[in-house]
């Protein structure tokens, strides 16, 4: 679905993904683990198109994705729930979930299906509709964004760093929240430093080191792989 040819972002003089090349096959869930800095938000950002590549290709189903600007990418079936999960603080969770389906916004009905469904995955979020999102617990903010970028039916959905600042036991719902959708058959492409749990649900995975792929396989395999275990799981 996703094939991604020696991709290169840079940030000025700064090279953050220094010619990745990857790939997402459909109903796969894929993880990319890696340090602070590794380039992992921004290689999320290049597929999404909120940051230009300066070299390499983007091939969405053999569609190359340079010159789709980032709104007509969500009208080919790509959403991204981004890093610090980017609600709009001052809409409620309702209005955000609206503007999800923005694309769809002449067809009502599916879009009340979609609220529906997605009130369903997350319970809080229907409890919580017409509160302003601002006022959200980091938890729900993230299940409200996860839900926004399903709003638009996405076929590939990118998820930056879902575990980020969020206490054990929300993490935990989140990633259950991953396992339903994989088993929905959703492709999704996963960013977290939670390696161990994002090894545990991704069917393969890459490592990520200053711009580099310097590892992947299953991510079953990274789990006891001894440089992953020794870099990234804390065990020996
Ligand atoms: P983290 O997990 O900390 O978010 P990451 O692997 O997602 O890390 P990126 O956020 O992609 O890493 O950053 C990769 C490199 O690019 C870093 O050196 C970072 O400082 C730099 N960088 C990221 N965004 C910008 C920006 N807007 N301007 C300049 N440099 C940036």
């Amino acid at each position: 679905m996703l094939k991604i040819e020696s991709v290169q972002v840079s940030y000025g003089a700064i090279e953050a993904v220094k010619g990745v090349s990857m790939e997402v096959r459909a109903g796969e869930v894929v993880a990319i683990i890696g340090a602070n800095g590794a380039g992992k938000s921004t290689l999320l950002k290049s597929i999404c198109g909120l940051e230009p590549v300066v070299g390499g290709r983007i091939l969405l189903d053999g569609e190359d994705l340079a010159r789709v600007p980032a709104h007509r990418r969500v009208a080919l079936g790509v959403a991204m729930s981004p890093e610090g999960r980017g609600v709009f603080a001052d809409q409620t969770v309702r209005e955000n979930l609206l503007l999800g389906a923005y694309g769809r916004r002449k067809d009502p009905v599916s879009v009340e299906a979609a609220i529906a469904r997605e009130f369903q995955r997350f319970p809080r979020l229907a409890e919580r509709q017409h509160q302003l999102s601002g006022t959200l617990s980091g938890g729900e903010q993230q299940m409200l964004a996860i839900s926004r970028a399903l709003m638009s039916e996405p076929r590939l959905l990118l998820l930056d760093e879902p575990s980020l600042g969020l206490a054990p036991l929300i993490i935990k719902d989140i990633f259950e929240a991953i396992r339903q959708l994989r088993r929905s058959g959703l492709t999704i492409l996963l960013v977290e430093q939670m390696a161990r749990q994002a090894l545990a649900v991704a069917d393969r995975a890459y490592v990520l080191e200053t711009g580099r792929i310097t590892l992947e396989g299953a991510g079953r395999a990274l789990l006891d792989d001894a440089k992953v275990r020794a870099a990234y799981l804390g065990a020996h």
